[in-house]
């Protein structure tokens, strides 16, 4: 490790769950409702479904490293044009792609206190330096992360909305943002539960990019699509900028599981709105029972909600897991006393509940 670069030797690895099977097996329960990861409940579409079953007959040959198909169908989907786009395995992928390309040693990185924990990963792993920038009431301080661009910074991470909090950002004040970010710092705007988001002042990064060439714009698969487990992002920017990010990128990032299930539940557009009205009912749900409950909640537009136990968060995690019911605890976000619960079908939100009330008595 002492040989590792200075970066990487300060970086906690990233902490994912226990396999459900293995909690199952601890805990002695057959039952376990997840609502820790902000998957999708329902899944994929049954269109991709079927595309996937009928890649696995080719997949002794290697995946179209273009993309070609996908990116057309990207393209034509958000009136971009298909080289301003770069497909990711997962957008975390495209997210670890933007930091190599644009991070050396002893430069800086800004995002926002309490913001998506891949940031500074990526920042550190380059050995630049993440700058976290405090929250104003949880959600992003843009006049303040403004500020906190200097000499060194060569990147901003703007969640919109943000994870772990599930605050947004409205049109006008991206757009007071993106005015004021000097034109050689790229603007990453990492929407991957944009489509969640029902808002009218909720602005579409897609929209800016003309506009903003040092602009760009992740999304993921990985959310309202269902299709976590196959790893599907993507980032949309000037030509220039794309031009960069797949010479950094690895040949076949992405397999063609993904890149055809990606396809397919991309066509698949009443699929999305089912998904999004069970989501915003599901909000609705969780949102009143926690009120019920007599407890504070950070109001969100994406598939999860972060609440205060309004007590240590971790032991009321671990009574959750021992009632079967899986959440996320958010510590590492400077947030002890909250847990975040993703937003999962009716019966699952209320399985939670209950046993959250039975937990805190
Ligand atoms: N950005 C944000 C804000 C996220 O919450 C996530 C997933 N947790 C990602 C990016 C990455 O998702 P994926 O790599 O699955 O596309």
């Amino acid at each position: 490790i002492a040989l590792a670069n200075a970066g990487v030797q300060k970086l906690q690895p990233y902490q994912p769950g226990k396999p459900i099977e293995e909690l199952e097996r601890e805990l002695g329960i057959t039952d376990i409702v997840k609502l820790a990861s902000n998957e999708s409940p329902l899944g994929p579409s049954p269109r991709a479904m079927s595309a996937v079953r009928s890649v696995l007959e080719d997949i002794h040959r290697y995946p179209d490293g273009s993309g070609f198909r996908l990116k057309a169908a990207l393209a034509e989907r958000l009136g971009v044009r298909a080289a301003q786009i770069t497909l990711g395995n997962g957008s975390n992928d495209v997210l670890e792609l933007i930091a190599r390309a644009w991070l050396k040693p002893g430069d800086e990185a800004v995002f926002s206190e309490h913001a998506f924990a891949v940031y500074p990963l990526v920042t550190l792993a380059c050995s630049a330096r993440p700058v976290a920038v405090p929250a104003r009431e949880y959600g992003h301080d843009l006049d303040a992360m403004l500020d906190a661009i200097g000499e060194r910074t060569r990147i901003v991470f703007v969640a919109n909305p943000n994870n772990p909090t599930g605050t947004w950002i409205s049109s006008s004040t991206l757009d007071h943002f993106l005015a004021r970010v000097p034109k050689d710092v790229l603007v990453v705007l990492d929407e991957a539960y944009f489509e969640y988001v029902e808002e009218s002042a909720y602005p579409d990064g897609m929209t800016r990019l003309a506009a903003h060439p040092n602009l760009v714009v992740t999304r993921t698969f990985s959310k309202i699509y269902g299709l976590s487990g196959l790893r599907m992002g993507y980032g949309v920017s000037s030509v220039d900028i794309a031009d960069v990010l797949n010479r950094v990128r690895q040949p076949f990032n992405c397999n063609s599981l993904a890149l055809a299930a990606a396809e397919a539940a991309l066509d698949d557009a009443d699929y999305l709105e089912y998904n999004r009205n069970l989501n915003t009912t599901g909000l609705a749900q969780v949102a009143e029972g926690l009120e019920q409950l007599n407890l504070e909640y950070i109001p969100s537009v994406g598939n999860f909600i972060a609440f205060d136990c309004g007590r240590e968060a971790m032991p009321v995690y671990e009574a959750l897991l021992r009632e079967g019911v899986i959440v996320r605890p958010i510590a590492g976000y400077g947030m002890p006393n909250h847990l975040r619960v993703s937003i999962g079908l009716p019966e699952e939100n209320e399985r939670f509940l209950e046993a959250l009330a039975r937990v805190l008595g």
